[in-house]
């Protein structure tokens, strides 16, 4: 599966392989906010970085540009600022989620793979066919006989 940034956390690839009610508590688990609410605090975070680039960088950069360079400059940071904390949510939501899928499967080989999300429901084997970790949490199959 190649690497992806999902625009909301409903659509983390571990969570579409789950039923409907084990992804509704998993997102509660980890205390997964809505598109709303995710993206106004993405963007809030996104200004007030901003802002605070802007009053750092006004004197070395900005001040001597013309009006329209520095709008695109702001423009250019507010997009940018306000991705990077989309991408600091997601990931540490789906840490969150990630560890609430480990735990559920305690002893169990998961339903997706918990390194790069592949839905391995429909294979067979111990390790995902995309990257190769192993679907065992803990004890993994070779400590069951030790
Ligand atoms: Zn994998």
């Amino acid at each position: 599966m190649p690497f992806s940034i999902p625009p909301t956390i409903e659509k983390i690839p571990e969570l579409a392989s789950l039923p409907p009610s084990t992804r509704a508590a998993m997102l509660t688990a980890a205390d997964a906010p809505g598109p709303w609410r995710l993206w106004s605090h993405n963007a809030s975070r996104g200004v007030i970085t901003t802002v605070i680039l802007i009053w750092l960088g006004h004197d070395l950069v900005y001040r001597d540009l013309p009006t329209i360079g520095s709008m695109a400059i702001i423009a250019t940071l507010l997009a940018t600022t306000t991705f990077v904390w989309h991408f600091w949510t997601i990931t540490r939501i789906r840490g969150r989620i990630r560890a609430g899928i480990a735990t559920a499967a305690a002893n169990e080989r998961t339903p997706i793979c918990l390194r790069c999300g592949y839905d391995c429901a429909a294979v067979d084997g111990d390790a995902c066919p995309e990257c190769g970790t192993r679907l065992f949490v803990s004890p993994r199959p070779s400590d069951r006989d030790a």
